[in-house]
């Protein structure tokens, strides 16, 4: 029997609806292994809410805490009363900066039964990818604010993007690696070269470079504003696409839309260096407008738990939800975001019932 150690953040808002039915989803994979594995979760009460009433969002040493994980499984944060950038900043970065999570990954699912909003005859044979650069960038939090000099109402605000030659490369071999294992072999950068002159011609040349290691990859290079219109255009073209912190957050949410809604877009926070654990979370916030209402879509993080079974080494487990989310969407249980009347507990209850057929077929 193996017992993977899972630390739990639900967060905020939806965070902590959609998190209970991932949950859900691993108890059920547990009990019905037989005692080939087994889940420790340890919950975190760490967020907004903390916050008001601590002043803190996590423990002071929250970061080394989760150090003695296999996992993190993590729900969203943000809640009107804290500032974003503080919820941000005080929790999802800290953890991610601090654990070296310089790969962020978010696959684009079209699933069936999903209302698309995309330009192509069969979406579901797409294979979207996003790799997103997750250590530095536009996120180094590097500037200041209230410079003086310039009189009343001239405030100056600095807000610099980092990167670092190392930063880059990682990343962008990171995108061809993961593009060897794919369908096409196609990787797509995307910067914004012409306006940012430093750090994003920095990365065009070590993309350059790198590619050359790589020459059964095919490669492609656009400059963001273009790729925004590339997606909706173009869905054909892409597979794995690689880019800066912010461009690749962008993307990503646009990537969830066309392919139905933000509540269905899973993603990976990887230490690809396995120094330091991985972290889990569907791409979407807190979602403020919807939280308590019992009806977000669960799907990104029942998804996002598939993306860390496959990371604890349970590839055909995790394979086993993607099928199993697939089959219920494929029935027409969708939640309200995809165009349905399911609710969050309904559409679990559906894919763990589509998890077990799975089971008993094989
Ligand atoms: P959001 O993703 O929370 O919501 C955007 C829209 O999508 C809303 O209309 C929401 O109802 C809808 N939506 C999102 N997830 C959904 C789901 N699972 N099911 C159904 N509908 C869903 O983004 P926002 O409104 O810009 O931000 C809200 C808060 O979340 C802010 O405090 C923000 O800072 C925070 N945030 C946190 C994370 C994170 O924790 N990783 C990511 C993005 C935003
Ligand atoms: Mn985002």
């Amino acid at each position: 029997e193996q017992t993977f150690k899972i630390a739990v953040i639900p967060g905020d808002g939806i965070g902590k609806e959609v998190i209970k039915e991932g949950l859900r989803v691993l108890d059920h994979l547990a009990e019905e292994s037989e005692g080939k594995f087994a889940f420790e979760y340890d919950h975190f009460p760490w967020g907004c809410e903390y916050y008001l009433e601590h002043g803190k969002m996590m423990d002071e040493d929250g970061v080394e805490k989760m150090r003695n994980y296999d996992a993190i499984y993590f729900g969203a944060v943000g809640f009107p009363g804290v500032p974003d950038h503080v919820s941000l900043w005080g929790l999802r970065l800290a953890i991610c900066q601090g654990l070296d999570q310089w790969a962020n990954i978010r696959p684009v699912e079209f699933l069936p039964g999903v209302p698309h909003r995309i330009n192509h005859p069969d979406p579901e044979s797409l294979n979207w990818i996003l790799v997103r650069e997750n250590s530095e960038g536009e996120y180094s939090g590097i500037g200041g604010r209230n410079f003086q000099g310039r009189g009343p109402g001239g405030e100056v605000a600095v807000q610099s993007a980092l990167f670092t030659e190392k930063g880059t490369e990682r990343i962008i071999r990171f995108a061809f690696d993961l593009a060897r294992t794919r369908k096409r072999k196609k990787v797509t950068s995307v910067t914004k070269s012409n306006a940012q002159q430093y750090g994003m011609v920095l990365w065009d040349e070590v993309f350059a470079r790198v590619a050359k290691d790589y020459p059964d990859v095919e490669t492609d290079q656009w400059l963001v504003d273009a790729m925004a219109a590339h997606f909706v255009l173009h869905p054909e073209d892409l597979e794995v696409v690689v880019a800066s912190n912010l461009f690749a957050d962008i993307l990503s949410d646009l990537g969830s839309a066309l392919a139905g809604s933000l509540g269905i877009a899973a993603s990976a926070n990887l230490s690809p260096d396995k120094s330091a654990p991985s972290m889990f979370e569907s791409v979407h916030g807190s979602a403020p407008d919807i939280a308590g209402k019992g009806i977000a879509n669960p799907i990104g993080t029942i998804g996002s738990a598939a993306l860390m079974l496959d990371h604890l080494g349970l590839k055909e487990e995790a394979e086993r939800v993607n099928q199993a989310i697939a089959d219920t969407t494929g029935q027409g249980i969708l939640t309200r975001d995809i165009g349905g009347t399911a609710d969050t507990v309904e559409i679990t209850d559906a894919i763990i019932k589509n998890l077990s057929k799975v089971n008993v077929e094989a």
